[in-house]
């Protein structure tokens, strides 16, 4: 038992009742076999028992009814049904004999009607209860029941039960009444058995019981009937604790239903070997003996009725295989979490395709997505949340293919299509599938935002063609990862010069450890929000000044981010820019901010000054060779000359690729953009690279600048940078400088320019220009 709906049923209550229950019957039955205050007593408390057990049993039924759900509410429904018709019989029954005081009542009679409704709502009861697993048909027990019992019947009419019918004549009904009985318990009887092979552990306990009940009753009812036949049946024989007993047990299986939870489907398997052979048992005698009979009427019918059963069984069993093959062949092919294509079937297709294009000379066009960041949906919400994500994406993508075209998940989060029908631009269809990702998803009640990097090859590149299945799909791939690497893009079409990207060298973010700092949703939905904010330069800036020295004269700005959120307010760098390095987002938010950058320098120069500006680069992004150009063309695109810009690297870079590092930085040289080192002697310090690096200044780290005055070495160390800077030509700048001692102290000491809150702190665009002299 798994589960339990604890509030109706626990289970100390549930072995009472059944303890109880147990006790009642001992008692009932010893009464009979004892026959304890002769005849009347015996009768009344025979018909009464009978009558308070259907009751009893159709209450639990009832109860379990209504605290049960879907399919399982509908059986336990035919199940109460059943047992309402047994007692209405039972009520009928016990009026005749007991009230109208006909002894034993007569056959047949209204309360057969109520007795037969029973074995029908039962068998439909046991067919709906969701027994087995998914996908296994709920007719073919039925019919099973069927040719059991028409088998059965075959071989009893044969085997005398015709002579009975010819005695039993002229009460033509009354035979049909006595007959129904049997026959309808053997194919209750027969599904029940069925339904026991094909019960999991988990619902087994319930259908033993019920199996066992309707065994039970079987038996009774055969009995009565035998005993009937020959007019030796008297109301409260021992038969008739059989019907009790088979009562009883019906209200345990109804409370064992009431005390598990849903009966849940497992996985498809196939059915038991038991379940397959056992309706042709009783077949073979049947046949043997029909074949040797004069053919009555009667027998025809049952013939027919189990030839046509075995008849559906076969094509039941046949349609089921044909399924099974089916599903087989096709989940080979299928990505099971998606549906699509998978990789095999991906390449077999696109295989075809260029075989096609050789042939025919048809257009085709190979599409790589990747979704970014896709990890941190997984970290953050869970796997399930993943998966349910990666089922929508699927959904997004096919709704922008057409119909002859293959879509396939060929990865954990990477996905290809094939476009054969090529009737538009495949680059028109790229951008509609990146466009599609514009919405957020909705996982698990939460809104998800997903990127993706789209590359696209149609084998046509001038410099480049493609003629095989791997070419098309490494160009795509390498398109794909051009796309991811511009950050803005998102969708790019191979061109021969992506060669140049080394793939070592591009680190996409699905293969990196990402753990959101603030874990979780909160982290999740403030990722989507900052990529939001990014996304439609909502990010502001505000620049702090730097001062020469001695003029006094500002030297140019530094331009920091601030994230004012609509919820929590403004926000430092230090509370967002994890989550965007993290993420792989700090090349968006970098060009976010030069772009916003150039903007106040325009307005800046419209009032009349040149003020030249430093922007914050992230270490690792200095690994993008395309990094210089987009900076360059945001510079240059604004009007400006790029000689007013300065790009402030920590040491760090040095812990990367140093000769890429290098590369970029000569790069942003050629454009004459000045480079300083941030933080200097806070970090790395191979000073080597002073030599091998064009660096034009040093900022020098406040936590040498903040103890000066009072601690002597810090001083030391400051005074030799600033010497240090001045023979390697570059320029030496102090920052954190908070009061004027440090200020004259650096002036002193020959440093070039300081930067700090005794100058100024950091202030808006609007206000750069009115920010006075520190002295
Ligand atoms: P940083 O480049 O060293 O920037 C200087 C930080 O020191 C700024 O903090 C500034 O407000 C603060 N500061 C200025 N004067 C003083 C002072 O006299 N005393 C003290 N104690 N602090 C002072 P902020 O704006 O919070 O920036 C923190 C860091 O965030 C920056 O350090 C920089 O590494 C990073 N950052 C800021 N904006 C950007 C950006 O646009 N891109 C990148 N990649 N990083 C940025
Ligand atoms: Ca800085
Ligand atoms: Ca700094």
């Amino acid at each position: 038992m798994r589960e339990e709906l604890g509030d109706y049923m626990p289970r100390s209550r549930f072995t009472l009742v059944c303890g109880v229950l147990g006790v009642c019957f001992a008692v009932f039955a010893a009464w009979l076999i004892g026959g304890w205050g002769g005849p009347d007593t015996v009768l009344a408390v025979s018909d009464l028992g009978s009558l308070l057990a259907g009751g009893f049993a159709a209450g639990c039924a009832a109860l379990t009814t209504r605290a049960s759900r879907g399919r399982q509410r509908r059986a336990w429904g035919a199940l109460t049904i059943a047992l309402a018709g047994w007692f209405f019989g039972d009520a009928v029954w016990a009026y005749t004999e007991l009230v109208q005081g006909v002894g034993t009542a007569p056959f047949p009679s209204l309360s057969d009607a109520g007795y037969l409704v029973f074995p029908v709502a039962a068998c439909l009861a046991l067919l709906l209860l969701p027994i087995g697993t998914l996908g296994q048909s709920q007719t073919r027990p039925l019919l099973d029941g069927v040719i059991i019992a028409g088998s059965l019947f075959v071989i009893m009419w044969t085997t005398g039960l015709d002579e009975v019918f010819r005695l039993g004549r002229e009460d033509w009904f009354a035979f049909a009444v006595s007959v129904a009985y049997p026959i309808t318990d053997i194919v209750l009887l027969s599904v029940a058995l069925l339904m026991l092979t094909r019960a999991r552990s988990g619902q087994r306990g319930l259908v033993v019981v019920f199996t066992l009940a309707m065994a039970v009753m079987a038996v009774s009812d055969s009995l009565f009937v035998l005993l009937n036949a020959n007019g030796s049946y008297t109301s409260g024989a021992l038969v008739d604790a059989g019907w009790v007993a088979g009562l009883l047990l019906l209200a345990v299986a109804a409370m064992m239903g009431l005390r598990s939870a849903d009966i849940d489907f497992g996985p498809a398997r196939p059915g038991s070997q038991t379940a397959l052979w056992l309706p042709y048992v009783p077949l073979p005698l049947a046949v043997a003996l029909g074949a040797n009979d004069d053919g009555s009427p009667t027998l025809m019918i049952a013939g027919l009725v189990v030839v046509s059963a075995v008849v559906a069984r076969q094509l039941i069993i046949a349609e089921e295989n044909r399924r099974l093959l089916v599903t087989v062949a096709d989940q080979a092919l299928r990505d099971p979490l998606t549906g699509l294509a998978n990789r095999a079937l991906f390449r077999d297709r696109l295989d075809h395709a260029v075989a096609l294009r050789i042939r025919d000379g048809r257009h085709l066009a190979v599409l790589t997505i990747d979704l970014d960041d896709f990890k941190l949906v997984n970290d953050s919400l869970g796997h399930p949340a993943g998966d349910a994500l990666l089922k929508s994406v699927a959904v997004r993508i096919v709704g922008c293919v057409g119909e002859g075209d293959t879509v396939a998940r060929v990865g954990g989060d990477e996905f290809a299509v094939l476009l054969e029908d090529c009737s538009e631009p495949p680059i028109v269809l790229a951008h509609r599938i990146f466009d599609a990702f514009d919405q957020p998803f909705s996982v698990e009640g939460q809104e998800v935002f997903m990127r993706p990097s789209v590359g696209l090859s149609t084998g046509q590149s001038p410099d480049e063609p493609a003629t095989s299945a791997e070419a098309l799909l490494k160009q795509a791939d390498l398109a794909m990862y051009a796309a991811k690497r511009s950050e803005h893009g998102g969708v790019a079409a191979f061109t021969a010069d992506m060669h140049r990207i080394d793939l070592r060298e591009v680190d996409p973010p699905r293969d990196r450890d990402v753990t959101p700092r603030r874990s979780g949703s909160a982290g999740l939905q403030l990722f989507a929000q900052l990529r939001r904010a990014i996304d439609h330069a909502e990010l502001s800036l505000v620049y702090q000044p730097k001062f020469a020295v001695p003029s006094g004269r500002m030297a140019g700005v530094e331009a920091l981010v601030r994230w004012d959120h609509p919820e929590r307010g403004l926000m430092l760098p230090d509370e967002f820019l994890p989550l965007a390095r993290q993420n792989g987002l700090m090349g968006a938010l970098t060009e976010a901010v030069v772009e916003r950058a150039v903007r106040d320098a325009i307005a800046w120069r419209a009032e009349g000054t040149d003020v030249p500006f430093a922007i914050n680069l992230f270490p690792p992004t200095l690994g993008d060779l395309e990094l210089p150009n987009r900076i360059v063309r945001i510079v240059t695109d604004g009007g400006l000359s790029t000689d007013c810009l300065t790009v402030e690297i920590t040491e760090d870079f040095l812990l990367g690729n140093v000769k890429r590092a290098g590369r970029v930085l000569e790069m942003l040289r050629d454009w004459q953009i000045r480079i300083s080192i941030d933080d200097f002697g806070s970090g790395y310090s191979a000073l080597s690279y002073l030599r091998e690096l064009p660096i034009d200044e040093l900022k020098l780290d406040r936590h040498f600048i903040a103890p000066m005055l009072t601690d002597e070495r810090a001083e030391a160390i400051v005074r030799a940078i600033i010497d240090l800077t001045h023979r390697l030509g570059m320029t030496c700048v102090a920052e954190g400088v908070e009061n004027a001692a440090t200020a004259m102290m650096l002036a002193d000491h020959g440093c070039d320019v300081i930067q700090g809150h005794y100058c100024s702190p950091p202030v808006n665009a609007s206000e750069v220009l009115s920010v006075a002299s520190p002295w």
